[in-house]
């Protein structure tokens, strides 16, 4: 499928800080949206419906999987998570550019429908400091922590099927990154053809 604007795939294990760096992108440059996915799991204390994501019974999952209204879904740690296809192909046929944060099966999902998808992999500095972040986070109980952690070795192998791969040591840096992959890809030359119209035609280039 062709279309003008472009659409980001982050994804990395739990605890990585895939969250906090497409939040802190997003605070930056206004014009990367998030697509909120549907998902079957228990908003989080501050989570909103609508924002962080639409939470949904397994029924109304069910029926949305069959009104083939997902362009992916996965089971991640034991719940779905969906990606609503109108959501994307609404911005990005506009000339929007889209961010979604999604697991990895998604991420390779999405690649199959939007082939010119842009794939980004966060990786963590260390097993260590994936722990001890999951752990600062607070936001799930101990055994919850144990399965994200036994889950990220098969994640993290997944990394060579992306087409960048940031490492979070340093948060300013990684941000630094990714900020960077954005930006390379507002400079293509379709994307500036496009954006620039008026000096490529005051340059006389066709
Ligand atoms: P809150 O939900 O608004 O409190 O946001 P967070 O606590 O997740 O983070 C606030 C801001 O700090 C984010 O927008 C990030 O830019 C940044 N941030 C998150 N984690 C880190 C970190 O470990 N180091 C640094 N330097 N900045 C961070
Ligand atoms: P994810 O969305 O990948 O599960 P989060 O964005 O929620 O991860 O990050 C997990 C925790 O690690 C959060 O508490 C976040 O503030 C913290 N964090 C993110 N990046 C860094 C970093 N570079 N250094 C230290 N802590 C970080
Ligand atoms: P969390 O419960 O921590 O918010 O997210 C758990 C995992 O589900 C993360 O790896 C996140 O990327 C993934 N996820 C969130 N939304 C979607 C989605 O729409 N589709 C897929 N495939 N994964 C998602």
């Amino acid at each position: 499928m062709d279309y003008p604007g472009n659409l980001f795939v982050v994804s990395a294990p739990s605890g990585a800080g895939k969250s906090s760096l497409v939040k802190a992108l997003r605070e930056l440059d206004t014009r990367v949206q998030p697509s909120v996915s549907h998902t079957t799991r228990a908003p989080r204390g501050q989570e909103k419906h609508g924002r962080e994501y639409f939470f949904a019974s397994d029924q109304e999952f069910d029926a949305m999987v069959a009104a083939n209204g997902f362009v992916e879904w996965a089971n991640v740690h034991g719940r779905r998570y969906g990606t609503s296809k109108r959501a994307i192909e609404d911005r990005v046929g506009k000339g929007g550019d889209v961010i979604l944060e999604i697991d990895f099966q998604g991420a390779m999902q999405v690649k199959k429908t939007f082939a010119n998808a842009v794939l980004v992999f966060i990786l963590p500095p260390s097993w260590e400091e994936l722990r001890s972040r999951l752990e600062r986070r607070g936001e799930d109980e101990p055994e919850v922590i144990e399965t994200r952690l036994v889950n990220a070795s098969d994640e993290m192998s997944q990394a060579c099927n992306f087409d960048f791969v940031i490492i979070n040591e340093v948060f300013e840096h990684a941000l630094f990154d990714l900020k960077t992959i954005v930006h390379a890809q507002r400079l293509k030359y379709a994307a500036q053809r496009r954006a620039r119209a008026d000096t490529f035609e005051s340059l006389h280039i066709p």
